[in-house]
């Protein structure tokens, strides 16, 4: 299964505690919450904008994408500090055609679904995907709104798409690496989760912190 899907169900939390990357996506989400108030302090550029689905991919820090840190949330297992990560991330968001108007974001060349953004601002950076430790070829990503079928089928292999997927042949052989998809809303049909995506965006930062720590 090339890519596993994840909903951050408040009720599927216990469960979930066990899946691969859980704790690398939540903070994940936490630094995409982090990202959009810096976003709102020193303005649009670093990737993250309001009334857009927010997403972030976990790399291998390098010079242009450098470890995260801990954020000074007590998350359950992991330390509460501000020591460097393992990992960092690339951000990505709906809107990113938007920002790239104003702060050109190398690689990124139009498009509006926030995960593909993430992994293309990713790749041009020439940046490895983080593997999950203990799990060879298997890599975490986060976005907002579960995967609409063409960004499922964009993640998975060869598409029409204009732009593939860079990561594919970086990914390892075919069949045997694993992308794990961690979302927190359904996307499509009503549209009831977006709008509850939209109004969770507009709460206050403690707001999203506190809600990723202990519902997600
Ligand atoms: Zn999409």
């Amino acid at each position: 299964m090339p890519v596993v899907l994840h909903k951050f169900d408040p009720a599927q939390q216990q469960q979930n505690q066990a899946s691969p990357g859980y704790l690398i996506a939540k903070v994940l989400a936490l630094h995409c919450a982090d990202q959009y108030d810096l976003n709102q302090t020193f303005g649009v550029g670093s990737g993250i904008a309001a009334w857009s689905c927010w997403a972030a991919v976990a790399i291998t820090p390098n010079a242009v994408h450098q470890a995260l840190l801990h954020l000074q949330v007590n998350i359950p297992g992991a330390p509460a500090n501000f020591n460097p990560l393992a990992f960092s991330s690339a951000f990505g968001n709906s809107q990113m055609g938007t920002v790239n108007r104003t702060v050109n974001v190398p690689g990124f060349d139009g498009g509006a679904h926030a995960e593909r953004a993430a992994i293309r601002a990713a790749a041009a950076a020439n940046s490895a995907q983080y593997q999950i430790p203990g799990n060879p070829h298997h890599y975490v990503l986060f976005v907002q709104l579960e995967p609409c079928q063409h960004c499922h089928g964009w993640l998975t292999g060869p598409t029409r798409a204009r732009v593939a997927n860079p990561w594919l042949n970086r990914m390892g052989p075919h069949g045997q690496w694993t992308f794990h998809v961690w979302y927190r809303w359904f996307y499509g049909a009503n549209g009831f989760e977006t709008a509850q995506m939209a109004l969770w965006n507009a709460s206050q930062r403690h707001q999203r912190v506190i809600d990723i720590v202990q519902n997600w």
